[in-house]
């Protein structure tokens, strides 16, 4: 606009999608400029949440906090999608994960995010991955952080019997990362593909209809509703721990079940690094060691210029 002819219309862009009157829209956004590292993106997630924030109606945000790509020098990485202050007195008491800041400058809700062709990362969100991830799975890396946080939340260790509520997303990576650190693992899930594929990943299966037998020592509630916390809380032993994933949407009531057995009701938010861990270097080791694992939890996917059709296909779940 205006009267300067200059040079504006010769001005790369990247292709992006943006949050839009609560859909989504695909469209050329300027080259992102500015300090940190550029990366061209390889392949990035839509989970619930992005449902969510499409409903509080913001707009003109590059949407995607699940992603990761190359920098300039070919190196791939995962990202970190979420900020913390660093002076603030949970900051100072290590727990930057919960500063009350954190979403302040979040990659996909209020800082551009990965559902772009290039995206600028600030360099503390880079999160190194082994050799063995790929380009077309660093998307997992961000869902896999939030589970490997819940492992950490329920203190799950080698040989402890464990169940997971809901065969999402998010209830097959759980399988897979207490696989991984050498659980057993029930899982309850309401959908034939979801026990399918929750089998081939190693998990003993079940219909989320069945009672399930109170024998576990942690027991993840990966759907978050009424009957999912039930569910989650019948599957506990007594003084067994129940870590819940979700938000509740909608408020959840709890029974005397949980005072009988002394059931430990755990929440996990996003994922945690401190000076003694990274969720989600952690997340990037799992990935790494189960070349199967997207085959078998990714069921579609799309290109950048489908994303009206994969937000789609994410709604009908
Ligand atoms: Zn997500
Ligand atoms: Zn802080």
């Amino acid at each position: 606009m205006g009267a300067k002819h200059n040079a504006t219309t010769t001005v790369p862009g990247v292709r992006a999608v943006i949050a839009k009157n609560k859909t989504v829209e695909i469209v050329d956004i300027p080259l992102p400029l500015g300090e940190g590292t550029r990366l061209r993106v390889t392949n990035a997630g839509i989970c619930g949440s992005d449902l969510h924030i499409l409903e509080w109606g913001i707009s003109d945000i590059v949407l995607g906090h699940e992603f990761g790509g190359y920098d300039e020098a070919g190196t791939l990485w995962a990202v970190r999608p979420k900020s913390s202050c660093g002076t603030c007195d949970t900051c100072d008491r290590d727990l930057a994960h919960l500063c009350r800041d954190a979403t302040k400058d979040m990659n996909g809700i209020s800082a551009q995010g990965g559902l772009a062709e290039e995206v600028i990362v600030p360099v503390d969100r880079l999160i190194p991955l082994p050799s063995t991830v790929r380009s077309h799975e660093v998307g997992l890396v961000e869902p896999l952080a939030v589970v490997m946080h819940g492992l950490r939340r329920g203190r799950v260790e080698t040989g402890m019997e464990t169940a997971v509520v809901g065969g999402g997303s998010i209830g097959l990576l759980t399988v897979a990362a207490l696989l991984h650190r050498g659980a057993s693992v029930d899982v309850y899930a309401r959908h034939e593909h979801q026990r399918l594929a929750a089998e081939r990943l190693g998990a003993n299966v079940h219909s989320s209809d069945e009672h399930p037998n109170a024998v576990h020592d942690v027991v993840f509630d990966a759907v978050c509703n009424q009957e999912s916390f039930d569910s989650s809380i019948a599957a506990c032993r007594p003084a067994g721990t129940m870590v819940e994933f979700g938000m509740f949407w909608t408020p959840v009531t709890m029974s005397n079940e949980v005072m009988f057995k002394e059931i430990s009701v755990v929440p996990s938010l996003y994922y945690s690094h401190n000076h003694d861990h990274d969720d989600f270097v952690d997340a990037g080791e799992v990935l790494g060691d189960m070349p199967d694992l997207s085959d078998t939890i990714v069921t579609h996917r799309f290109t950048i210029e489908e994303a009206v059709e994969a937000f789609r296909a994410a709604a009908d779940r």
